[in-house]
């Protein structure tokens, strides 16, 4: 049986789609009965949408290749906590589980600066496990913005 380290390490191989074309590395995918169903990576800057985030790619993917907007049973895996328009989306598609690396202090809303996740006022609560690859997670990010900080200085 895969575990959640083997489909962190599939998120964090699209994240790395994302970094080969200079977007923020962010990646995610979709696993329903231990399939990857769908996958996504941070787009927003290739599209110019501000929408076109990793989960959202992946949720959007998801539903069509299933049919329905119901991911009841699936999991989602994300490189970093979900920001509150994933997390919005997460509850309204019924993810049963989300799975993430790296925390985001400055969005986060899978319980660091909210948890739209489990608010018992919504009609759907996710299970979330944090933290799994959370180092190799957060290193791709970090990297990420020291490149672009010494690509600045040399300028
Ligand atoms: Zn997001």
């Amino acid at each position: 049986m895969y575990n959640d380290k083997y489909f962190m390490n599939l998120a964090i191989e699209e994240a790395k789609k994302a970094q080969d074309i200079g977007e923020v590395p962010i990646g995610a995918v979709i696993v329903l009965d231990g399939k990857v169903i769908s996958s996504g990576f941070n787009l927003r800057e290739r599209d110019q949408r501000s929408i076109a985030h990793a989960e959202i790619l992946a949720i959007d993917k998801a539903c069509k290749v299933l049919g329905t907007w119901r991911l009841e049973e699936a999991i989602l895996y994300v490189t970093l906590e979900p920001c509150p328009m994933c997390a919005g989306a997460i509850v309204l598609s019924r993810v049963k589980r989300v799975v993430y690396g790296a925390a985001d202090p400055k969005g986060g809303c899978a319980g660091t600066l909210m948890n739209l996740l489990q608010d018992q006022r919504f009609n759907h609560q996710v299970d979330i496990t944090k933290g799994v690859e959370e180092e190799a997670c957060g290193r791709l990010l970090s990297e990420f913005f020291k490149e672009i900080r010494q690509r600045k200085k040399k300028k």
